[in-house]
């Protein structure tokens, strides 16, 4: 990958220079705007650290939840400032804007050091638009924040796939380098991208078939096993046959599963049993069924204890694992056995067998820690969802190639 990192903008110097950092605080809120799980805050910690080590005037950067281009203080980066502030032991401000007066005062008001944050990017609908010369000129406001000495660091790898005005554009107007994060992450997945030791079993779960039916047909080539459960697995049983009574289902894409049932069954390996519910509910009455027993009127919101054990058989032989998507609704306790089998399966492959093992996806890598599983007994777990598998799909990340150019 030939790229600069954070390494070459260290030996350069960055001491007095303003360094704005893109990083990934997309971190999941509970309904009074705590933070559930800090893993992507302590995922970025690297990168800043170096940076104030060196003495730069650190501008942060983020995005979090979709507040689709209006202020909305539902989703104001406030409690990453305070949860940074604490991990870093030294106080972050954050801005009352993103790229407004707030904002380029406190920017010029930095000292060696220093460590801020704007407001959420997402605020300004110029971030995401789809019309270049709009996302330019918000990003032309972003690169003045550092000033004429500055630079740019990417180090959200959970958005490196999107052609944004703060990953991508701000890119191409400032000296850009990889971050920590960004370089670990993509050395990481090359390996299983491009030299996977066989068996290698793909485990997909999750919310929407739509968003990984490309996916499956991708890895499918690459992999000898992809395990399918979650959300995403109901269209596929739907394709077989199965009545999957109110069970996720997208209609649209029958037809796309049958082909895809038919061009890699033998490698396609489903759920075997079901924890059916009586509605979408942490209380709702629920058992265990088999493909064909979801009672009317209910949905099936976990893969069963039989499904369990046949994937971890896979999963036990293999010698590369990705895992993206949790295999049922595992933040209601009733539904997060299939979520937890498997995960445990994955750490026993990674100690019992030296499978090389990867979980990537905002909700995987969360559920693995709201679980009590142990971290580290994944060889690597990543930040990012989309990125990682579009990168395993073989597909080019925009916010990485311009890091190239
Ligand atoms: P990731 O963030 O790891 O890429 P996704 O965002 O694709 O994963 O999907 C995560 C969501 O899928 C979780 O919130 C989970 O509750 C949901 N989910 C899993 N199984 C089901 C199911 N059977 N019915 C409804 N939702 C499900
Ligand atoms: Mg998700």
């Amino acid at each position: 990958m030939a790229f600069k990192s954070l390494d070459d903008l260290l030996a350069e110097g960055v001491d007095g220079r303003h360094v704005l950092v893109r990083s990934d605080f997309n971190v999941p809120l509970d309904d009074d705007g705590n933070i559930t799980d800090p893993g992507r805050i302590n995922a970025s910690l690297p990168t800043i650290e170096a940076l104030v080590e060196g003495g730069a005037k650190v501008i942060l950067s983020a995005h979090l939840g979709r507040p689709k281009g209006e202020v909305n203080e539902k989703y104001s980066l406030a409690p990453v400032a305070e949860a940074l502030s604490e991990a870093l032991g030294q106080f972050v401000a954050l801005a009352g804007d993103v790229t407004g007066e707030d904002a380029h005062e406190r920017a010029n008001g930095l000292s060696e050091g220093d460590v801020m944050l704007i407001e959420n990017v997402r605020f300004d609908p110029r971030e995401t638009s789809k019309d270049e010369a709009e996302r330019a000129e918000f990003a032309a406001e972003l690169a003045a924040l550092a000033a004429d000495d500055g630079a740019f660091v990417s180090d959200g790898f959970g958005v490196v796939h999107r052609a944004q005005a703060s990953v991508y554009d701000v890119a191409k107007l400032l000296p850009a380098y990889a971050g920590k994060l960004v370089q670990s992450e993509l050395e990481v997945l090359s390996t299983v991208a491009q030299n996977p030791e066989h068996p290698y079993v793909v485990v997909l779960g999750g919310a929407k078939v739509s968003d990984k039916l490309g996916v499956i047909e991708a890895l499918a080539d690459k992999a000898d096993k992809v395990i399918i459960g979650g959300g995403m697995c109901y269209t596929m049983l739907a394709a077989q046959g199965y009545n999957v009574q109110k069970s996720l289902l997208q209609e649209d894409q029958l037809d796309d599963c049958k082909s895809l049932l038919e061009r890699f069954g033998d490698k396609l390996v489903l759920p075997v049993d079901l924890v059916a519910a009586s509605e979408f509910a942490a209380d709702a009455d629920n058992k265990v069924v088999e493909l064909d027993g979801i009672p009317e009127g209910w949905m099936s919101l976990d893969i069963g204890p039989k499904s369990v054990e046949a994937f971890a058989e896979v999963l036990a032989s293999s010698k590369t694992v990705f895992w993206n998507g949790p295999m049922g609704v595992f933040e209601m306790e009733a539904f997060a056995q299939g979520t937890a089998g498997v995960a445990q399966a994955i750490i026993d492959a990674t100690a019992n067998n030296g499978s090389f093992t990867v979980v990537g996806g905002g909700d995987s890598a969360a559920s693995v820690r709201t679980l009590g599983l142990d971290e580290a007994g994944f060889s690597h777990i990543s930040t990012g969802g989309g990125a990682s598998l579009e990168f395993l799909e073989g597909k080019t990340l925009p916010g990485v190639e311009v890091l190239e150019s």
